[in-house]
Protein backbone atom coordinates (compact mmCIF):
# COMPACT_ATOMS: atom_id res chain seq x y z
CA UNK A 1 0.00 0.00 0.00
CA UNK A 2 3.00 2.14 0.56
CA UNK A 3 4.82 4.41 3.34
CA UNK A 4 3.18 7.69 4.94
CA UNK A 5 3.92 10.14 6.84
CA UNK A 6 1.21 12.56 8.61
CA UNK A 7 3.36 15.16 10.25
CA UNK A 8 1.28 16.65 13.75
CA UNK A 9 0.25 12.31 13.42
CA UNK A 10 -0.28 12.26 17.15
CA UNK A 11 -3.27 14.10 18.06
CA UNK A 12 -6.34 15.74 16.45
CA UNK A 13 -7.01 15.42 13.00
CA UNK A 14 -3.15 13.68 12.70
CA UNK A 15 -4.01 11.01 14.47
CA UNK A 16 -7.52 10.23 13.27
CA UNK A 17 -5.65 10.42 9.63
CA UNK A 18 -2.84 8.19 10.99
CA UNK A 19 -5.19 5.36 12.32
CA UNK A 20 -7.50 5.77 9.42
CA UNK A 21 -4.44 4.89 6.97
CA UNK A 22 -3.28 2.11 8.75
CA UNK A 23 -6.14 0.63 8.74
CA UNK A 24 -6.32 0.77 4.85
CA UNK A 25 -2.78 -0.87 4.84
CA UNK A 26 -0.10 2.00 4.95
CA UNK A 27 3.12 1.75 7.09
CA UNK A 28 2.51 4.86 8.79
CA UNK A 29 5.29 7.10 10.40
CA UNK A 30 3.60 8.89 13.09
CA UNK A 31 5.54 12.69 14.01
CA UNK A 32 5.14 14.64 16.91
CA UNK A 33 7.05 17.56 18.28
CA UNK A 34 6.62 17.37 21.84
CA UNK A 35 4.33 15.00 23.46
CA UNK A 36 5.13 11.34 23.34
CA UNK A 37 2.78 9.74 25.28
CA UNK A 38 0.14 11.17 22.45
CA UNK A 39 2.29 9.81 20.09
CA UNK A 40 2.85 6.21 21.66
CA UNK A 41 -0.71 6.09 22.19
CA UNK A 42 -1.64 6.12 18.26
CA UNK A 43 1.65 3.27 17.63
CA UNK A 44 -0.24 1.17 20.40
CA UNK A 45 -3.30 1.09 18.59
CA UNK A 46 -2.30 0.35 15.66
CA UNK A 47 0.21 -2.21 16.58
CA UNK A 48 -2.60 -4.08 18.13
CA UNK A 49 -4.46 -4.45 15.11
CA UNK A 50 -1.72 -5.61 13.17
CA UNK A 51 -0.46 -2.71 11.66
CA UNK A 52 3.03 -1.07 10.68
CA UNK A 53 4.16 1.96 12.33
CA UNK A 54 6.90 3.79 13.37
CA UNK A 55 6.66 6.98 15.63
CA UNK A 56 9.64 10.10 15.16
CA UNK A 57 10.04 13.08 17.16
CA UNK A 58 10.92 15.91 14.70
CA UNK A 59 10.26 19.45 15.08
CA UNK A 60 8.86 19.92 11.45
CA UNK A 61 10.57 23.75 10.94
CA UNK A 62 13.74 22.66 11.85
CA UNK A 63 15.73 21.43 8.23
CA UNK A 64 18.32 18.94 10.22
CA UNK A 65 15.35 17.41 12.04
CA UNK A 66 12.74 17.29 8.75
CA UNK A 67 16.23 15.33 7.08
CA UNK A 68 16.92 12.98 9.83
CA UNK A 69 13.34 12.05 9.95
CA UNK A 70 13.13 11.47 6.41
CA UNK A 71 16.02 9.74 6.71
CA UNK A 72 15.01 7.49 9.37
CA UNK A 73 11.86 6.63 7.54
CA UNK A 74 14.13 5.71 4.26
CA UNK A 75 15.87 2.85 6.54
CA UNK A 76 12.73 1.87 8.65
CA UNK A 77 10.04 1.18 5.91
CA UNK A 78 11.53 2.67 2.81
CA UNK A 79 11.26 5.78 0.92
CA UNK A 80 7.82 7.52 1.57
CA UNK A 81 5.13 7.59 -1.25
CA UNK A 82 2.55 9.26 0.71
CA UNK A 83 2.83 12.52 3.15
CA UNK A 84 -0.10 13.99 4.53
CA UNK A 85 1.12 17.75 5.82
CA UNK A 86 -0.52 18.16 8.63
CA UNK A 87 1.12 19.71 11.81
CA UNK A 88 -0.06 23.36 12.27
CA UNK A 89 0.14 25.55 15.53
CA UNK A 90 -1.54 28.86 16.25
CA UNK A 91 -1.89 31.04 19.39
CA UNK A 92 -4.08 32.92 21.52
CA UNK A 93 -6.64 34.69 19.87
CA UNK A 94 -6.15 38.45 19.45
CA UNK A 95 -6.06 41.49 17.41
CA UNK A 96 -2.92 42.87 14.98
CA UNK A 97 -2.15 45.08 17.66
CA UNK A 98 -1.08 42.29 20.35
CA UNK A 99 1.14 40.62 17.09
CA UNK A 100 4.72 40.55 17.60
CA UNK A 101 7.37 39.59 15.08
CA UNK A 102 8.51 36.40 17.13
CA UNK A 103 4.80 34.50 17.12
CA UNK A 104 4.41 35.92 13.11
CA UNK A 105 7.92 34.35 12.68
CA UNK A 106 6.89 30.98 14.81
CA UNK A 107 3.71 30.52 13.27
CA UNK A 108 5.20 30.93 9.23
CA UNK A 109 8.62 28.59 10.32
CA UNK A 110 6.05 25.29 11.16
CA UNK A 111 2.77 25.87 9.50
CA UNK A 112 4.75 26.91 6.24
CA UNK A 113 8.59 26.32 6.82
CA UNK A 114 7.89 23.12 7.90
CA UNK A 115 5.25 22.28 4.99
CA UNK A 116 7.79 23.13 2.24
CA UNK A 117 10.53 21.20 4.10
CA UNK A 118 8.81 17.96 4.29
CA UNK A 119 7.48 18.63 0.73
CA UNK A 120 11.16 18.93 -0.78
CA UNK A 121 12.35 15.84 1.25
CA UNK A 122 9.07 14.21 -0.20
CA UNK A 123 9.48 15.11 -3.66
CA UNK A 124 13.46 13.86 -3.84
CA UNK A 125 11.99 10.52 -3.18
CA UNK A 126 9.03 10.34 -4.54
CA UNK A 127 9.88 12.55 -8.26
CA UNK A 128 10.38 9.63 -11.65
CA UNK A 129 13.08 11.84 -12.16
CA UNK A 130 15.28 10.64 -9.07
CA UNK A 131 14.04 7.08 -9.72
CA UNK A 132 11.32 7.35 -7.48
CA UNK A 133 7.54 5.61 -8.36
CA UNK A 134 5.74 8.97 -7.54
CA UNK A 135 3.21 9.29 -4.85
CA UNK A 136 0.73 11.52 -3.52
CA UNK A 137 0.82 14.84 -1.08
CA UNK A 138 -1.96 16.16 1.30
CA UNK A 139 -1.68 19.65 2.92
CA UNK A 140 -3.45 20.29 5.46
CA UNK A 141 -4.82 23.96 5.20
CA UNK A 142 -7.75 25.36 7.17
CA UNK A 143 -11.34 27.79 6.15
CA UNK A 144 -8.82 30.19 8.07
CA UNK A 145 -6.79 30.97 4.84
CA UNK A 146 -10.41 31.75 3.30
CA UNK A 147 -12.01 33.70 5.65
CA UNK A 148 -8.66 35.14 7.49
CA UNK A 149 -9.78 34.89 11.19
CA UNK A 150 -9.98 38.31 11.76
CA UNK A 151 -10.23 39.54 15.77
CA UNK A 152 -8.31 35.42 15.97
CA UNK A 153 -5.35 34.59 14.21
CA UNK A 154 -5.20 36.46 11.05
CA UNK A 155 -0.83 35.55 11.22
CA UNK A 156 -2.15 31.56 11.26
CA UNK A 157 -4.79 32.57 8.71
CA UNK A 158 -2.06 33.72 5.85
CA UNK A 159 0.16 30.98 6.93
CA UNK A 160 -2.71 28.56 5.75
CA UNK A 161 -3.23 31.31 2.64
CA UNK A 162 0.98 30.46 2.00
CA UNK A 163 0.29 26.23 2.34
CA UNK A 164 -2.57 26.55 -0.69
CA UNK A 165 -0.11 28.45 -2.73
CA UNK A 166 2.37 25.73 -1.95
CA UNK A 167 -0.19 23.26 -2.95
CA UNK A 168 -1.51 25.08 -6.00
CA UNK A 169 2.62 25.58 -7.09
CA UNK A 170 3.70 22.50 -6.07
CA UNK A 171 0.95 20.54 -8.08
CA UNK A 172 2.07 21.54 -11.37
CA UNK A 173 5.60 21.53 -10.71
CA UNK A 174 5.51 17.98 -10.14
CA UNK A 175 2.92 16.54 -11.68
CA UNK A 176 4.44 14.97 -14.34
CA UNK A 177 6.67 13.39 -11.83
CA UNK A 178 4.08 11.26 -11.07
CA UNK A 179 3.20 13.31 -7.96
CA UNK A 180 -0.16 14.34 -7.07
CA UNK A 181 -0.33 17.29 -4.29
CA UNK A 182 -3.83 18.59 -2.99
CA UNK A 183 -5.19 20.27 -0.22
CA UNK A 184 -7.99 20.09 2.65
CA UNK A 185 -9.28 23.11 4.38
CA UNK A 186 -11.14 22.09 7.57
CA UNK A 187 -12.81 24.62 9.91
CA UNK A 188 -14.04 24.55 13.37
CA UNK A 189 -13.52 20.47 14.12
CA UNK A 190 -12.73 19.49 18.03
CA UNK A 191 -9.38 18.87 19.07
CA UNK A 192 -7.19 19.97 21.14
CA UNK A 193 -5.87 23.07 19.15
CA UNK A 194 -8.47 25.46 20.05
CA UNK A 195 -6.97 25.53 23.68
CA UNK A 196 -3.74 27.04 22.43
CA UNK A 197 -6.02 29.72 20.97
CA UNK A 198 -7.10 30.60 24.46
CA UNK A 199 -10.52 29.37 23.90
CA UNK A 200 -11.15 25.09 24.15
CA UNK A 201 -15.35 25.62 23.67
CA UNK A 202 -14.72 27.40 20.37
CA UNK A 203 -16.52 24.95 18.34
CA UNK A 204 -19.59 24.81 20.29
CA UNK A 205 -19.49 28.95 20.16
CA UNK A 206 -19.36 28.63 16.54
CA UNK A 207 -21.29 25.78 15.35
CA UNK A 208 -24.97 27.34 15.29
CA UNK A 209 -23.48 30.34 12.76
CA UNK A 210 -22.09 27.28 10.87
CA UNK A 211 -24.91 26.13 7.95
CA UNK A 212 -24.86 22.45 8.92
CA UNK A 213 -25.44 23.93 12.79
CA UNK A 214 -22.38 21.66 14.08
CA UNK A 215 -18.58 21.20 14.35
CA UNK A 216 -16.66 18.27 12.52
CA UNK A 217 -15.10 15.38 13.86
CA UNK A 218 -11.21 14.52 13.37
CA UNK A 219 -12.54 11.70 11.51
CA UNK A 220 -14.34 13.40 8.74
CA UNK A 221 -11.33 15.48 7.64
CA UNK A 222 -9.25 12.14 7.75
CA UNK A 223 -11.52 10.50 5.22
CA UNK A 224 -11.54 13.32 2.93
CA UNK A 225 -7.22 13.03 3.33
CA UNK A 226 -7.38 9.21 2.25
CA UNK A 227 -9.20 9.98 -0.43
CA UNK A 228 -7.00 12.42 -1.92
CA UNK A 229 -4.10 9.73 -1.23
CA UNK A 230 -5.57 6.92 -2.70
CA UNK A 231 -5.90 5.93 -6.28
CA UNK A 232 -9.40 6.62 -6.10
CA UNK A 233 -8.63 9.81 -6.98
CA UNK A 234 -5.83 9.33 -9.39
CA UNK A 235 -6.40 12.32 -11.97
CA UNK A 236 -6.91 15.03 -9.41
CA UNK A 237 -3.88 17.62 -8.34
CA UNK A 238 -3.64 20.91 -7.69
CA UNK A 239 -7.25 20.89 -5.38
CA UNK A 240 -8.88 21.99 -2.63
CA UNK A 241 -11.97 19.35 -0.37
CA UNK A 242 -13.11 22.19 2.40
CA UNK A 243 -14.67 20.66 5.35
CA UNK A 244 -16.10 23.64 7.18
CA UNK A 245 -20.17 22.67 7.42
CA UNK A 246 -20.87 24.89 4.19
CA UNK A 247 -18.76 27.84 5.64
P1 LIG B 1 -3.73 19.63 17.37
O1 LIG B 1 -4.81 18.76 17.94
O2 LIG B 1 -3.27 20.83 18.12
O3 LIG B 1 -2.46 18.69 17.05
C1 LIG B 1 -1.31 19.27 16.51
C2 LIG B 1 -0.32 18.19 16.14
O4 LIG B 1 0.80 18.81 15.48
C3 LIG B 1 0.25 17.45 17.33
O5 LIG B 1 0.47 16.11 16.95
C4 LIG B 1 1.57 18.17 17.58
O6 LIG B 1 2.54 17.36 18.22
C5 LIG B 1 1.99 18.46 16.16
N1 LIG B 1 2.95 19.58 16.02
C6 LIG B 1 2.79 20.87 16.37
N2 LIG B 1 3.89 21.57 16.05
C7 LIG B 1 4.76 20.70 15.49
C8 LIG B 1 6.07 20.81 14.96
N3 LIG B 1 6.73 21.98 14.93
N4 LIG B 1 6.67 19.70 14.47
C9 LIG B 1 6.03 18.50 14.49
N5 LIG B 1 4.79 18.33 14.97
C10 LIG B 1 4.17 19.41 15.47
O7 LIG B 1 -4.14 20.17 15.93
P2 LIG B 1 -5.37 19.80 14.95
O8 LIG B 1 -6.52 20.64 15.33
O9 LIG B 1 -5.51 18.35 14.79
O10 LIG B 1 -4.80 20.43 13.59
C11 LIG B 1 -4.13 19.68 12.61
C12 LIG B 1 -4.02 20.52 11.37
O11 LIG B 1 -5.34 20.89 10.96
C13 LIG B 1 -3.26 21.83 11.57
O12 LIG B 1 -2.48 22.12 10.44
C14 LIG B 1 -4.37 22.86 11.73
O13 LIG B 1 -3.95 24.13 11.34
C15 LIG B 1 -5.40 22.29 10.80
N6 LIG B 1 -6.75 22.77 11.09
C16 LIG B 1 -7.40 22.46 12.23
C17 LIG B 1 -8.69 22.95 12.45
C18 LIG B 1 -9.48 22.64 13.68
O14 LIG B 1 -10.61 23.16 13.81
N7 LIG B 1 -8.98 21.85 14.60
C19 LIG B 1 -9.29 23.77 11.50
C20 LIG B 1 -8.58 24.07 10.35
C21 LIG B 1 -7.32 23.56 10.14
P3 LIG B 1 2.78 17.45 19.85
O15 LIG B 1 1.52 16.98 20.49
O16 LIG B 1 3.93 16.55 20.10
O17 LIG B 1 3.05 18.90 20.14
Amino acid sequence: MGVVLVTGGSRGIGRATSLLLAQSGYKVVVNYQRNKQAADEVVNIIREAGGEVLAIKADISDELQVMAMFAEIDSAFGPVTALVNNAGILFQQSTIEELTAERINRVLATNVTGSFLCCREAVKRMALRHGGKGGAIVNVSSAAARLGAPGEYVDYAASKGAVDTLTTGLSVEVAAQGIRVNGVRPGFIYTDMHADGGEAGRVDRVKELLPMKRGGQPEEVAQAIAWLLSDKASYVTGSFLDLAGGK
